[in-house]
C-alpha cells in the first residue's frame, strides 16, 4: 500500500512537472463589458478557446457598462504592459484619454493587438485606433475614414467611391478563401473553407494604411451582400505592433467553427511573437462542409 501511495504521489508529481513546463508561457488580456452584441456569451468561449490550446493565459478586462459616468470609465485603465497582445470584444463608449495613451504607446511599442468582429465598429472618431485596425464599420465611419478595400481579379483595390462604413446581410453560412497562402497564419490551411453561420461584414472603410489582406470572402448579393470580395482576415503593422484582424465571430455559432478558432489562436500568436507554432486543426473546415466546434 505504501509503495502504491508513493506511486501515485510521485506520478502526482511528475504530472505537475509536466504541467508546469507546459504552462503558456503567453499572457493575452481579453477587453469587453460593451458590445452592441452579446459579450457575456461570446468572451467566456473565445477564452475558452484560447486557453485550450494551452498557449494562453487570458485575464479579462470589463469595462464599466454603457452610460457609465465619465468617472467610473476614467477607472478602467488595465496594466497593458504584462501581456503579450490585447483581444478586443468590445464595441462601445470611449475609453478614457489616459486608457487610449495607454493602449497607442502599448500597441506602438510592439505590443499585439486582436481586432474580433464588433470591436471593429469602435471608436469612428479615434484617428490612431482606425490606424491600428485597418478598417472598421459603422461608428460615423464614411469616404471620410478612408477607402473600401476590395479584391477583384486577383488584386487587392482601394475603392474611394462615397458611402458609409459598414454593413451586412442577414447571417449565413460562406466560404473563407486564403489568398495569401504562405503567412505564417495561413500557411497550411486549407485555400478554400466553409465558415459556421455568421454575418459576412461588408463596406468596411479606414485608413487601410499597410494591410495584409490574408483571405477574403465574396459577399453574395443573393445574401443581402455587395458582390464583392470582402476583406475577413488581416494583418497590419502599428509602430513595432502587430495587429490581427477578423471581421467574423458575430455569436457563439460564428466562433464555434473550427475554422474561426484556429484563425483565432494562430492570428493571436502572430499578434504576440511574430511567428506561429500553434498547428492547423486536423478538424479544420474543408470548401465543403463547415467543422462547428465542440467545447466540452
Ligand atoms: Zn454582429
Amino acid at each position: 500500500m505504501r509503495f502504491l501511495l508513493l506511486g501515485l504521489v510521485t506520478f502526482a508529481l511528475i504530472g505537475q512537472a509536466q504541467s508546469a513546463d507546459a504552462t503558456p508561457t503567453m499572457k493575452l488580456l481579453l477587453i469587453d463589458g460593451q458590445n452592441n452584441h452579446k459579450w457575456q456569451e461570446t468572451s467566456p468561449i473565445l477564452k475558452q478557446i484560447l486557453e485550450g490550446s494551452g498557449r494562453f493565459r487570458v485575464d479579462m478586462a470589463t469595462s464599466p457598462p454603457k452610460g457609465a459616468k465619465k468617472e467610473e470609465m476614467a477607472k478602467f485603465r488595465p496594466d497593458l504592459s504584462k501581456y503579450a497582445a490585447i483581444v478586443s470584444n468590445y464595441n462601445g463608449e470611449p475609453w478614457s484619454e489616459d486608457f487610449n495613451a495607454d493602449f497607442v504607446r502599448y500597441v506602438k511599442d510592439g505590443g499585439g493587438f486582436v481586432v474580433v468582429h464588433a470591436a471593429n465598429n469602435s471608436f469612428g472618431n479615434w484617428p490612431e485606433y482606425n490606424l491600428m485596425i485597418g478598417l472598421g464599420g459603422w461608428g460615423g465611419r464614411n469616404e471620410k475614414s478612408g477607402p473600401y478595400i476590395r479584391y477583384r481579379d486577383g488584386k487587392i483595390v482601394r475603392d474611394e467611391t462615397a458611402g458609409r462604413g459598414g454593413h451586412h446581410g442577414p447571417k449565413h453560412e460562406f466560404t473563407v478563401e486564403n489568398i495569401v497562402k504562405d503567412h505564417p497564419i495561413t500557411q497550411g490551411m486549407p485555400a478554400k473553407w466553409l465558415h459556421t453561420s455568421d454575418e459576412l461584414y461588408d463596406s468596411l472603410r479606414g485608413p487601410a494604411e499597410h494591410m495584409n489582406v490574408l483571405a477574403i470572402a465574396h459577399s453574395d448579393k443573393a445574401k443581402g451582400g455587395t458582390g464583392e470580395n470582402e476583406p475577413m482576415i488581416w494583418t497590419l503593422p502599428y509602430g513595432k505592433g502587430r495587429v490581427f484582424h477578423t471581421p467574423m465571430g458575430h455569436d457563439t455559432t460564428s466562433i464555434m467553427c473550427v475554422g474561426f478558432a484556429n484563425v483565432l489562436l494562430r492570428g493571436s500568436e502572430w499578434a504576440a511573437t511574430g511567428k506561429v507554432t500553434i498547428p492547423v486543426a486536423k478538424n479544420f473546415p474543408t470548401a465543403e462542409k463547415t467543422s462547428p466546434l465542440e467545447i466540452k
